[in-house]
This record gives structure tokens, sequence and C-alpha cells, in this order.
């Protein structure tokens, strides 16, 4: 499943692409994503200029004076940069015919993403209600630290809720979590500000690396986990379950919090 740092790969690639040029035309040949492709988008994106491209959460949007594409990449989807006489596979569900004579593509085997349509002037319901961006300046610890307080559930399940940060799956929690010496079932209120300021900064450090290290290698070596290959050796405690915990030499543990596998070193991690 892509993550945070291949969506925003992404988008930093296909940007250069779309921004000043039109859609000519929209060629949809599955209208069946997760979601059906709205009518109001087939009506409305074609001759629109692509003003700006952007990342919300793991959503990518495409703006343009009457409305913004929204796109989710699912389980397997991906978006790419391709001329305009490039033959379709049977994946590819939908081309943007632009402007510069090339096409913008989605391709989608499991079909689990989507491709909606936000009106000028409104958000889309599943935009609505979203924390703030890992990256951004509004996610600190004193943030975390914050709406933390009176919290029972797990810090790590409070972590991955996109209602406290969005984009922080699981790989990016349980590595941060370790980063930071933080237990992944230790009660989220009960965390002290000071390791919140610590957690926050690791959370940022890992998910800006991965960014980076994504940038030349995007989506080429996906493990069947989804753990992309070019970060699988730089992890610590993600997938290592009865491995040597890199710090302490003690077993790396793995249970399951919140119907997702968590790994941990309990001698690191309190
Ligand atoms: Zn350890």
């Amino acid at each position: 499943m892509p993550e945070l740092p291949e969506v925003e790969t992404t988008v930093r690639g296909i940007a250069p692409h779309l921004v000043g040029r039109r859609v000519l035309k929209l060629i949809v040949r599955q209208p069946r994503l997760r979601w059906p492709i709205p009518q109001a988008l087939r009506r409305a994106l074609p001759g629109q200029k692509i003003e700006n491209v952007e990342r919300r959460a793991k959503y990518i949007l495409a703006h343009t004076t009457v409305g913004s594409a929204v796109m989710h990449l699912g389980m397997s989807g991906a978006l790419r940069i391709l001329s305009a006489d490039t033959p379709p596979g049977p994946h590819d569900h939908v081309d943007w015919r632009l402007s510069s004579g090339r096409i913008l593509r989605f391709t989608d085997p499991r079909r689990f993403g989507c491709l909606l349509w936000q009106k000028s002037g409104t958000t889309h319901p599943l935009l609505a209600g979203l924390g703030p961006e890992p990256l951004g300046a509004d996610f600190d610890g004193d943030y975390l630290w914050r709406v933390a307080r009176g919290r029972r559930a797990p810090v790590k399940a409070f972590l991955m809720d996109q209602h406290v940060v969005v984009g922080v799956g699981n790989i990016y929690a349980a590595e941060a979590l370790f980063a930071a010496g933080i237990h992944p079932n230790r009660a989220a209120g009960s965390v002290s500000r000071a390791r919140y300021a610590r957690l926050a900064d690791e959370a940022r450090r890992i998910l800006a690396h991965a960014i980076t290290r994504g940038g030349t290698t995007l989506r080429d070596f996906i493990s069947p986990d989804g753990v992309p290959g070019y970060f699988e050796q730089e992890l610590f405690v993600y997938g290592r379950a009865g491995e040597a915990c890199k710090v302490c030499a003690s077993p790396v543990r793995a249970v399951v919090l919140g119907q997702r596998s968590t790994f941990y070193c309990a001698k690191c991690q309190r």
C-alpha cells in the first residue's frame, strides 16, 4: 500500500507535468474504482487548466478554478505521465489527455483507489476533519501532548488516527515509537510532553528521510507486504519479529494491536 512518502514522491513527480496544462479530454475505461468516478468530474474537468497539485494526507489534489480532482492510490494504484500513444494495459482505467501532448494515466489492478470531485469552495467529506500534516508547521510535540490529554488509547493507535495527524502509517508509527523509546501500548495520555517532543521529531525525520529515498526508486521495489525495498534495510523494528534489536540485541517482539501488527523492543521502549 502506498504510504505518505510514496504519495508525496508521486506528487513531486507529476506536478511539473500538470501545473499550467489544460485537460483536453478524459478517457475513462473503467468508471468503477473504489467509488464510481462522478459525472460531475467527467463534465467539469475537461477544458480546465490545472492550477496546482498538492498532497493532503494520502490524497492527491489537482486544483482548477472550478474544482479539484481528488485522487487516492488505494492499495495498488499508480499515476504516471506518458506519451499519448502508449497503449493501455488491462488495469489502466483513466487517462487525462493534457495540452502538452502527454497523458496522466491512472493504473490500479485492485481498484481500491479513487478519482473524485471537489467543487470549488467546498471540502470533500473524505478530507473533512483530517488532522495536521506530520511535515507541516502545526505538528509538533506540544500539539500531540495537548490532543492526548485524557486519552487511554494506545499511543500507537493515537499516532495512526487520521484525526490526530495524517499519514503516519503502520511502518512509520512503529519506527518513530522505537526511535523515541516509547512502548506502543502505553496510554496516549500518559506520555510526557518531553517524550512527545521527541516522538514528533522522530516521526518527521523518518518520513522526510523516506521521501528523500523514495525520490529515485519510486515503487520499483515494493515488497509483498508493502515495505519499499530501499527502506527495508533501514527499519529497526517493523517486520523484524524475533530478530535482534539493532540497539540492545533483545529479540524484537510482535503483537496485534487494533488489528495491525505492531513491532517493538520491550527493553528499548517503555
Ligand atoms: Zn532494544
